[in-house]
């Protein structure tokens, strides 16, 4: 079985604009769209389990890379000596699994990329800037490896302790036992690149993205329009979620930075992601930071069908406590319960062919709240709604059931923003909360029975 780098899209090589100090020539504006900087005031990374990234190697002396680099504590450096016995001689930042010895120069560009994107932290900021890596090379430097290696760097890394993998590579090859088996016994989380093939892998199965466990997470990529990329390959079952590859911005060897595209790109900023939320909750399972990943996705219309959550990786959405916390959800709930914002206006949107108003004013009406939803009623209206947090959106489910016209309704309704979420205050009767059970049954029984 040959496993192969997924090729990248033509570079773009990095070029620095004519004025240096003024508007930045590096665009990460991948790290603008997972909402990195928000994410950043949670977690950096730092203190959260040892990251190794499988891959071609890396370049250690990459001054965006040095500081977050795994030393081994029992090695030291250049003597010719496997110091602390566990086989390996000179295994200072990593392991060669192809050659089995410490030398994991970066035989091209490919590791030292996908590396910068998980934890650089100079020029080009990586989105777990504070996250402790270390390197195995798995690749010749003709771009090859086989299961062995793969099988040899998953021992390494887990003996060392690294409790997240990064896998840029695959194939549309058969599935294997052996690699299977390994990967399902590692205690922890491992990050898959969907492959550049631009195919349905529910269809055409790509592995090691395919292997169905609770621990692995296969990674799409999309476009600056979150799209799947061209040649990304995807699938409603098979992978999970798209991570922004299009022109990514990373360190590659001889201390430079060049702009790559792929799947390769898009699954080390998961890699990050889960690198934050661990660092964040060192108990979770390697299954919870994968469903957490998931529930904070930002769904879009243009992913679903296409991966299995519909969405793409939104960081801080991965990091939002969705039980405690100051979370927009839960912040919604609480301003309402305080009674600062406890009626809505709501937009139905001016193109939806709706005969009603445009603006629905809810301002004089009764308000229902409770912790599943709120409902609001009048003489001849009851509403039911259904609130979801998606990043820094809001997402309102509204049905309804008008009694004038003896019709339902159900729309989505989408608030953007943080505290200032468009709600405003009313003169209204606020319905006591020992009567909520009352109304809610009213409602369903309306909706149930029109
Ligand atoms: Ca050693």
């Amino acid at each position: 079985m040959k496993i192969r780098t997924q090729p990248s899209a033509p570079n773009t090589r990095f070029r620095l604009q004519d004025s240096p100090g003024e508007a930045s020539p590096l665009d990460q504006w991948a790290l603008d769209r997972v909402d990195a900087t928000a994410a950043w005031q949670r977690s950096t990374g730092a203190g959260g389990p040892l990251v190794a990234v499988l891959d071609t190697g890396l370049d250690c002396t990459h001054p965006d890379l040095r500081k977050n680099l795994w030393t081994n504590p029992g090695e030291i450096p250049g003597n010719g000596r496997d110091d602390d016995g566990n086989g390996v001689i000179d295994d200072v930042h990593g392991f060669n699994a192809v050659a089995q010895s410490g030398d994991i120069h970066d035989g091209g560009e490919h590791g030292t990329h996908v590396t910068g994107i998980i934890a650089a932290d100079g020029a080009v900021r990586g989105l777990a800037h504070g996250a402790t890596v270390m390197g195995i090379k798995i690749f010749d430097d003709n771009g090859y490896t086989d299961v062995g290696a793969v099988c040899r760097a998953i021992d390494y890394a887990q003996q060392q302790g690294a409790r997240i993998l990064n896998c840029s590579w695959g194939g549309a090859v058969e599935f294997n036992q052996e690699l299977y088996e390994k990967m399902r016994d590692f205690p922890g989380l491992i990050v898959c690149s969907a492959g550049n093939g631009g195919s349905n892998s529910d269809e055409v199965p790509h592995y090691p993205s395919g292997f169905d466990l609770p621990n692995l997470i296969s990674v799409a990529a999309s476009s600056r329009q979150d799209k799947i990329g061209f040649t990304s390959c995807y699938g409603p079952q098979s992978v999970d979620l798209s991570a922004p590859g299009e022109q990514i911005l990373s360190t590659v060897p001889g201390g430079r930075h060049k702009v790559k595209s792929g799947t390769s790109q898009a699954a080390p900023q998961v890699t990050a992601t889960a690198v934050l939320l661990a660092a964040l909750q060192p108990e979770a399972t390697p299954a919870q930071l994968k469903a957490q990943i998931l529930a904070g996705v930002d769904r879009l219309p243009q992913l679903q069908g296409k991966v299995a959550s519909g969405g793409r990786l939104n960081a801080a959405g991965a990091l939002a406590d969705r039980h405690h916390g100051p979370h927009l959800l839960h912040q919604f709930y609480e301003d309402i319960q305080d009674e600062r914002h406890w009626a809505v206006q709501m937009d139905n949107g001016p193109d939806d062919g709706d005969p009603r108003p445009g603006r629905l004013d809810l301002g004089d009406q009764r308000v229902l709240l409770s912790e599943q939803g709120l409902a609001i009623s009048e003489s001849n209206m009851l509403v039911w709604l259904e609130a979801e947090q998606q990043g820094e959106r809001l997402i309102i489910d509204q049905r309804g059931f008008d009694r004038d016209r003896e019709g339902f309704y159900s729309y989505p309704l989408h608030l953007e923003g943080g505290p200032d979420l468009p709600f405003d205050p009313p003169d209204a009767e606020r319905i006591p909360a020992s009567q909520w059970e009352t109304a809610r049954a009213e409602f369903e029984a309306a909706w149930s029975n029109p």
